[in-house]
C-alpha cells in the first residue's frame, strides 16, 4: 500500500548514524484529530511531533498525543485477550489468543441468542472513533437494536443537539464548522462560529 507521506532523515546517536522514517498521520486519542508526524527507527515509534502543515491543528498537539510512544510501549499495556480464571474478583487471568477469545465469545453469544432471542444482547462501546459504525453493523447483523455508546447521553450528542438548536449548526466538538481549526481542542474555541 502506498504511504501517504514518508520522508527519511539521518540522525546521530552515540556516534552512530541512525536512519529515521517520518510518517504523516493523525492523532485519534481524542476526537481532535491533530496532524502528527511519527518518527520511526528500526520499526519502532520513537517520538511524535505536531505536523506544522496540518490545516486543522496548525502545528499543535497536546501532551496526550505527544506521549503516544509511552502509551504504545507501556509495560502494562494489554497486548492479548485475558480470560478470567478462578472466582470472579480473585483477579486471576490467563492470556489467550485472539482466535480463542473470538471463538469462545461467538459460541456464548450464539447460545444466548438461541435461548433468549437477539434482543437479549446489548452492545456497549467506548466513545466514538473510526470503529464506531462496525459495532452498529455488528449489532444489526446480530438482530439486536440494543446498542449504546456514552457520547449519545453524556457528551457529543447533547453538545451537537444544543448547538443545532442554539446556533443552527455545530459549534463545538470538531464538526461542521467553517474552518476545522475554529474549535480545535488544543487551539481552543473561536468566537465566530
Ligand atoms: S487534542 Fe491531544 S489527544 Fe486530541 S487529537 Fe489532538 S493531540 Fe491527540
Amino acid at each position: 500500500m502506498k504511504k501517504p507521506y514518508q520522508a527519511k532523515r539521518t540522525t546521530f546517536c552515540g556516534g552512530f548514524k541512525k536512519m529515521e522514517e517520518v510518517f504523516r498521520s493523525v492523532c485519534r486519542i481524542c476526537h481532535g484529530g491533530c496532524g502528527a508526524l511519527l518518527f520511526v527507527r528500526d520499526g519502532r515509534l520513537i517520538r511524535v511531533k505536531p505536523d506544522p502543515d496540518s490545516p486543522f491543528s496548525l502545528g499543535r498537539m497536546c501532551i496526550k498525543g505527544l506521549t503516544t510512544p509511552e502509551i504504545m510501549y507501556h509495560p502494562s499495556r494489554l497486548l492479548s485477550p485475558l480470560k478470567r480464571v478462578g472466582a470472579r474478583g480473585a483477579n486471576r487471568w490467563e492470556e489467550i489468543t485472539w482466535d480463542r477469545a473470538l471463538s469462545e465469545i461467538a459460541v456464548k453469544m450464539d447460545r444466548i441468542r438461541g435461548e433468549s432471542g437477539p434482543e437479549s444482547i446489548a452492545l456497549g462501546q467506548g466513545t466514538g472513533r473510526h470503529h464506531f459504525m462496525h459495532v452498529i453493523r455488528f449489532a444489526n447483523s446480530l438482530g439486536t437494536p440494543n446498542w449504546y455508546e456514552p457520547g449519545l447521553a453524556n457528551c457529543l450528542l447533547p453538545r451537537i443537539t444544543v448547538s443545532q438548536l442554539t446556533y443552527g449548526g455545530v459549534c463545538c466538538g470538531g464538526l461542521l464548522r467553517k474552518s476545522s481549526s475554529q474549535n480545535h481542542p488544543v487551539l481552543g474555541p473561536q468566537s465566530d462560529c
